[in-house]
């Protein structure tokens, strides 16, 4: 069943569903330009400019491009096509759309009754089909050998600032369309940082480095994070390195069809307390993703969703240790019908460069 289909399979009959979040657009078009989608029984229309038309008719076969005209907004277009179809009911992205926004298209569309889509498309986005699977592992596979180039870059004297520049610009040289999210490169005490900023410390022998970064490839994020030592760590560093990869592989192997993300996230979480860092583990242990890096589900203590195949998850937990440093190891995952398969196959193992 195509992605458009489901989605209105999923609302109330004779309802449109009018996308503006650009990730929901291109899951269900394919269309990367700026502009509106307007999925409805027997419609389906980009809603954009001048500027787009050609890359629309490009990228959306089987979706009418209709570009706005002189003192007609995207949104009075939208209201045209739905009256001139007889659609007296349209879903809005209440997740997205701001107050004010809202009372601009109720200015525009009068008479038409609005309710709420209510996460429909983020929903199916969930579970990915086979088309999006080979995209993230393609985008997988170059994050992993951009990995293995910058192991032998990295070096005493070298800034966080070079490494990152160095892994980013191997990833678009492997064929990477674009970087998941801005790379994180936290060497020696700055590994306390999960999100650190790379900046111009150099990296010192006996630092662990944390490198988490991801290409995109044809629309879609790959998630991993290694960290590495440059000479030999500190017997506590080593320490840390073995706990982070314990609970990482524990919880990485507990996935499967059924499991809860709570479940997951407690597995991880209970090796790491037990090891007496608890405290050092403040964030959840995993997300999913897919065209956005964090999307659902969230494997989190909050998170009661169950995990079925076709969901793509992380699992990264870490330890943070203010003053010292960090460890933090992750892997991009996909749920299958049996179990779970890694899609980032760098090494967890602790490599000394
Ligand atoms: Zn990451
Ligand atoms: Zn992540």
């Amino acid at each position: 069943m195509k992605r458009t289909d489901k989605l209105l399979a999923a609302m109330p009959e004779n309802t449109a569903a009018l996308l503006h979040n650009p990730s929901n657009i291109f899951y269900l078009s394919g269309y990367t330009g700026e502009g509106l989608l307007l999925v409805g029984p027997e419609m389906r229309a980009v809603i954009t400019d001048f500027r787009y038309v050609e890359a629309a008719q490009k990228q959306c076969p089987g979706f009418a491009v209709h570009a706005i005209r002189a003192g007609v907004s995207h949104v009075q277009l939208a209201h045209e096509l739905l009256q001139n179809a007889g659609i007296g009911r349209l879903a809005i992205e209440d997740n997205v759309i701001t107050v004010r926004g809202m009372r601009e298209i109720e200015k525009a569309m009068p008479g038409i009754e609005f309710i709420p889509l209510d996460f429909k498309p983020e929903k199916l986005r969930e579970v990915k089909d086979d088309d999006e699977l080979s995209r993230i592992e393609r985008a997988c596979d170059i994050t992993c050998q951009a990995f293995e180039y910058i192991c032998g870059f990295i070096a005493p004297g070298r800034t966080e600032r070079e490494v990152q520049l160095a892994l980013d610009y191997k990833m678009l040289q492997l064929g990477a369309e674009g970087l998941a999210f801005d790379t994180i490169v936290a060497s020696g005490e700055n590994g306390s940082l999960p999100h650190a900023v790379p900046g111009e410390r150099e990296i010192r022998e006996g630092d662990m480095v944390t490198i988490d970064f991801g290409a995109r490839f044809e629309g879609y994020d790959a998630d991993m994070t290694r960290t590495v030592a440059v000479g030999q760590p500190s017997e506590k560093m080593r320490r840390i390195y073995e706990i982070v990869l314990h609970a990482q592989e524990t919880a990485q192997a507990a996935i499967a069809p059924g499991m809860k993300c709570s479940d997951i996230d407690k597995i991880a979480r209970d090796i790491i307390t037990e090891a007496g860092y608890g405290d050092c583990f403040g964030h959840s242990t995993g997300h999913g993703v897919g065209i956005d890096i964090h999307e659902e589900p969230r494997v989190s203590s909050r998170s009661q969703q169950i995990l079925t195949p076709g969901n793509i998850v992380t699992v990264e937990p870490g330890i943070y240790v203010p003053g010292l440093g960090g460890v933090r190891i992750e892997n991009t995952c996909v749920v299958t019908e049996t179990g779970v398969r890694a899609l980032c196959g760098a090494s967890k193992e602790l490599r000394i460069l």
